[in-house]
């Protein structure tokens, strides 16, 4: 690694035109924390909860979930540490878990996340209370995943409320007023962003989840690969509307599927208007150094060259020359 690139590991990076943009790091273990800080992460974007559950027989208690996530905030005390709650299901299914998923045909459009979170509700609150107990130790956001209408979101900030109002007759020690967010990765979600966005205190854009569901074209199954495509102008037409939405109610939002973590669509991302991404760890410098190569003014110029063109190939290929000019 270069000179410069061991120097933009710490501290926050700003375009050539000094605007400032959030880069936090992706992590699925808390022992990823430390790589992540160690990258320049300026605080984790997500935390992907339910590889806590994967590899084990054993049902998760509270105070496994509590001790995982105090772990994270003490690495991240001040820094921002969005917490999704599980994503269980599809392509992840705990073995402590195989029962409820016994008939399901089609996983991805099945039973999972934030579905089974509401439909388990005493796995949900078991895993709420962890959260709420651990945000004493640091900035905590909780987000939600697969959010697909916005009955769907109230329900389960309700539970949260429950879950809050539980420790408070209880007396154990919580922090009941942080940031509710949700993943935007449904394309209903997206469509309907501006409507969310009077409910939810911030969105996170989950590109990987979005572009199967956009393009019917299973995210893990090899033979409908060419189908999945980050470079479509129906998912880059997702990307902005929930962009915009988030302008324009004033709502922070940040990318946190493989899109952001991908150089070539970061200028495009910038130009629609992203100032917070989170990304695999291993690509904060990268992604930093980039930022700093670039001003908003060209991200935007490039973007609109980019609504031009209607094909995904064309603008793929368009993205990667451009990089080029960019890095
Ligand atoms: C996504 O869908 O883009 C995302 C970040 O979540 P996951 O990859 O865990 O489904
Ligand atoms: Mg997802």
């Amino acid at each position: 690694q270069s000179l410069a690139l061991q120097k933009l590991k710490l501290g926050r990076v700003q375009t050539k035109d000094k605007v400032d943009i959030e880069v936090c790091g992706n992590i699925e273990f808390p022992e990823e924390a430390k790589t992540c800080k160690k990258r320049g992460a300026d605080g984790v974007g997500l935390y992907r909860t339910e590889f806590l559950y994967l590899g084990s027989m054993r049902e998760r208690t509270e105070e496994d979930h509590y001790n995982a996530y105090s772990k994270v905030l003490k690495k991240f005390p001040e820094l921002p540490v969005t917490i999704r709650t599980l994503d269980v299901g599809a392509d992840k299914i705990p073995d402590s878990m195989r029962a409820i998923y016994r008939d399901h045909s089609n996983p991805e459009l099945g039973l999972r996340s934030i579905r089974v979170s509401l439909e388990h509700t005493d796995l949900f609150k078991t895993q709420l209370r962890a959260i709420l107990r651990a945000a004493v130790h640091g900035n905590v956001r909780v987000m939600f995943p697969l959010v697909s209408s916005i009955g769907e979101f109230r329900q389960a900030k309700m539970v949260l409320r429950d879950v809050c109002e539980d420790l408070e007759e209880q007396k154990i020690e919580h922090k009941p007023d942080i940031p509710v967010g949700m993943m935007v990765e449904v394309p209903s979600a997206a469509i309907m962003a501006d409507e969310f966005a009077r409910e939810v205190d911030f969105f996170s854009i989950g590109t990987n989840d979005l572009i199967q569901y956009t393009l019917a074209a299973d995210r893990s199954d090899p033979s409908v690969a060419k189908y999945y495509n980050a470079s479509d102008p129906s998912v880059l037409f997702l990307v902005r509307r929930v962009l915009f939405a988030a302008r324009d109610a004033n709502l922070p939002v940040s990318v946190c599927g493989q899109m952001s973590s991908d150089p070539k669509f970061i200028p495009l991302l910038l130009g629609m208007g992203l100032r917070q991404l989170s990304v695999t760890p291993q690509k904060i410098p990268l992604i930093k150094q980039l930022i700093c190569n670039i001003s908003i003014e060209d991200c935007q110029k490039h973007a609109k060259k980019v609504y031009q063109l209607d094909l995904a190939r064309d603008i793929e290929n368009f993205l990667r020359g451009e990089l080029k000019r960019f890095l």
